[in-house]
């Protein structure tokens, strides 16, 4: 079996970016990675410094050629299934079959999104948005629609006319505050609560909503939540605490992304309520610090984190 100082599961922003400082570092690592970032919906990623407008593979593609430079670094395009710890380390089995062993683990593995209507899953990340910040700038001044799917939502109708004219959709299961409707009226975004069923459009596209009670009130552009779940069981498997969010449960790290479980760390999407490509990278940056200073600590005092 292979014995890397550093597993990472997950290549995109924060596996990457973890990654990185490892193979600076002159650690021997491996990146594991299955390649359904959570953005490949979108033609572009907007937002993450000198990468604006650029395609979510470009950008990954970028990022592993890059990493392929330093010596010390393997890549496995493979689905990590099973882990388990001991005092050895991490034990990791992968889909191509290869077992692989690490004295620390980093996992970086995103989430995957439950979209509230069937209807949004054809157009996800082309008119149905998650994150005005991402995609609001592309959809401007279009006639904009707040799906709720989870407590807080009407704070994003709140911050929506920014792009454009906005209604909130409440589903009738989340009623805004008194405080929230305030804000939202001075705002100028009006409030409808017989929930939406479907959306209506041509392929991406939406024209329409419709309503439970057969109404169609005009809209362009979505913007929901979706519920999400860390994508692999990873962290269930050793027993890691989690944290639960407004949109789903994801794991519980410390300032230095230290899971609850030593010598496993956790970074990105997976261990984070905000979602956003430069917030991966940059938790991943502290995880990839992080696993190398317990390396060196181990190596300095002898001992060690037991998994
Ligand atoms: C439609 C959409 C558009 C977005 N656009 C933007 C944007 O423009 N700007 C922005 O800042 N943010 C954007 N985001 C948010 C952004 O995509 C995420 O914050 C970011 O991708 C999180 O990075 P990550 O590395 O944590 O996880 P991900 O990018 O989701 O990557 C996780 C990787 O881990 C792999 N993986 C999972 N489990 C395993 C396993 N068991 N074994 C091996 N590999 C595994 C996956 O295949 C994947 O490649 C968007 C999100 C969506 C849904």
């Amino acid at each position: 079996m292979d014995r890397y100082d550093v597993v990472v599961v997950g290549g995109s922003f924060a596996g990457l970016s973890a990654a990185m400082q490892l193979a600076r570092a002159r650690r021997r690592l491996l990146l594991v990675d299955a390649g359904s970032p959570r953005n490949r919906f979108a033609k572009t990623s907007h937002g993450f410094l000198g990468q604006d407008g650029v395609q979510p593979a470009e950008i990954m593609r970028q990022g592993l050629t890059q990493l392929s430079r330093y010596p010390s670094v393997d890549f496995v395009h493979a689905h990590a299934s099973d882990v388990s710890g001991d005092d050895a380390g991490i034990a990791l089995r992968l889909s191509d079959g290869a077992e692989v062993g690490a004295r620390k683990l980093i996992l970086a593995t995103g989430v995957v999104d439950e979209l509230p209507l069937e209807t949004m899953m054809p157009r996800w990340g082309v008119s149905v948005l998650h994150c005005p910040y991402c995609h609001g700038y592309e959809v401007r001044d279009r006639r904009m629609a707040v799906i709720a799917n989870a407590p807080g939502t009407a704070h994003q109708a709140v911050i929506l006319p920014d792009w454009g004219p906005t209604t909130y959709f409440s589903q009738g299961m989340f009623e805004p505050s008194k405080e929230e409707a305030a804000l939202l009226t001075t705002r100028g975004v009006e409030i409808e609560r017989t929930p939406v069923v479907e959306l209506l459009g041509e392929g991406t596209a939406i024209r329409a909503l419709r309503l439970a009670d057969g109404r169609e009130v005009p809209a362009e552009v979505v913007f929901t939540a979706p519920k999400t779940r860390v994508s692999s069981s990873l962290a269930e498997q050793l027993g890691c605490a989690f944290t639960e969010g407004p949109t789903g449960s994801y794991i519980q790290v410390d300032q230095l992304q230290q899971t609850s479980v030593a010598g496993v760390f956790a970074a990105g999407d997976a261990a984070s309520a905000m979602y956003n490509a430069t917030l991966a990278s940059a938790a991943g940056v502290m995880a990839g610090v992080a696993a190398h200073r317990a390396l060196v600590m181990e190596e300095a005092t002898g001992s060690r984190d037991r998994p």
